[in-house]
């Protein structure tokens, strides 16, 4: 018998964290490392969000355990500004409130995955959803999308990857990892055929609110009404509010998939703590400027980065349009290229150990030859950190 089950055993660290954990260990050695690792904002959460936490620290009835589902308050207003924000119309009992939008992306997977059913997941994608897949039982099945099309699946390519036991589809737009977004006619579209062939769509929102330009965010079961009742959405207030820590997720969806995932989490974890889940009604309810004066920033770092990135001799990289990252193309540094590098993971490995900054090689989200570089960090963090890969990308050449 295995000491280590096989189902976890198959499992491996999350590449992004793998990669933070490393940084941090350089910085506790005294080294001046600068991370475009992590996918979190630089901001503290706003201050009337902590004001109402604190508030509700003092308060003992929330010492106590939730309805397992979440504060009802709490539901309702994600219910509320779900469809205010141009998602579709839901009753409360249609959400749960979950310990970060992870959580809920796993629990979607385990509502309505049996073992052997396909998930179909565009590539590149967010590392925690083939292994969220695989240990729901399901087989994760990628869509390979690149740089030539702004790493937008298309139909043809949902299509070819289907067969009779695709049971969903995964979508995220904005994306992490490649900062692309949908237009609402191409959401649309994916939608319909996924209501025409019958397949589920998990739609990761979380990164609803950031968008950068003419992109604008649109929800699939808002403007795909073909999909009936068989999609589950996923935000949660962690990329937003500047809250990452507070650990505070939801997913809503039909009453069965979403009673079957409150059960689920009735026995894994119960409620979200109370606090936190007082703190994420402050910021769903509360002022929103924090937000929008959070996203200009990210806006302006984007700009800033993506013309960093392409002075870079080698380097191209798309725009993206969304979220708070830029997805490099690093062909251009492999093979032949000066350094003597063959892959994104051993040029990563070495821009980390010699130019001291942390990026994600795409080999982590299905993309080898690519990079996640999250541009959540402070503007002259970001500029020192480019000014140094370019530097190294220079000293290649010179070998
Ligand atoms: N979905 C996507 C696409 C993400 O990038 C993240 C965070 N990296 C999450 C969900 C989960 O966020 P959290 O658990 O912090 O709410």
């Amino acid at each position: 018998m295995n000491r280590v089950s096989r189902r976890l055993a198959a499992i491996s660290e999350s590449a992004t964290m793998a990669i933070s954990n490393r940084a941090r260990v350089m910085r506790a050695e005294g080294r001046a490392v600068i991370s475009f690792g992590a996918g979190e904002p630089d901001f503290p959460t706003p201050d009337h969000v902590v004001e109402a936490a604190a508030a509700a620290c003092r308060d003992p009835k929330n010492h106590k355990y939730t309805a397992n589902a979440g504060l009802p308050e709490l539901r309702d207003a994600i219910a509320d500004t779900t469809a205010a924000l141009g998602g579709p119309k839901v009753g409360s009992d249609q959400v749960l409130v979950t310990n970060g939008g992870k959580q809920a992306v796993y629990q979607s997977f385990a509502a309505l995955l049996d073992p052997g059913d396909e998930a179909l997941v565009p590539a590149p994608y967010w590392v925690t959803y083939p292994d969220a897949i695989a240990l729901a039982g399901g087989v994760p099945v990628p869509v390979p999308t690149d740089d030539t099309t702004g790493f937008k699946a298309t139909i043809d390519a949902l299509e070819s990857a289907t067969t009779e036991r695709t049971k969903l589809l995964v979508f995220v737009s904005p994306s992490n990892p490649t900062g692309a977004v949908y237009t609402p006619e191409e959401t649309a579209a994916i939608g319909q055929w996924a209501g025409e062939r019958g397949i589920w769509v998990v739609t990761d929102e979380i990164y609803q609110h950031l968008v950068y330009g003419d992109a604008v965010f649109s929800s699939m079961p808002a403007v795909a009404p073909e999909m009936g009742d068989r999609w589950v959405i996923v935000n949660g207030v962690a990329k937003s509010y500047a809250m990452t820590g507070w650990r505070v997720g939801w997913m809503i969806g039909p009453k069965d998939v979403v009673k079957a995932a409150a059960n689920h989490q009735s026995h894994c974890t119960s409620n979200v703590a109370n606090v936190s889940q007082r703190a994420a009604l402050a910021a769903i309810t509360g002022p929103q400027e924090a937000v929008e004066s959070m996203r200009q920033a990210f806006d302006r770092r984007r700009r800033k980065a993506v013309a960093m990135l392409n002075a870079i001799p080698g380097v191209a990289c798309v725009e993206p349009n969304g979220a708070f990252y830029a997805f490099p193309n690093l062909s251009g540094l492999l093979n032949g290229a000066g350094g003597g590098f063959s892959s994104s993971l051993d040029l990563s490995a070495a821009i980390l150990e010699e130019a001291e900054v942390a990026i994600v090689p795409g080999e982590a989200f299905g993309a080898a030859g690519f990079a996640r570089i999250s541009y959540a960090l402070s503007d002259d963090n970001l500029e020192e950190g480019l000014t140094r890969v370019h530097r190294f990308v220079d000293s290649m050449s010179n070998t």
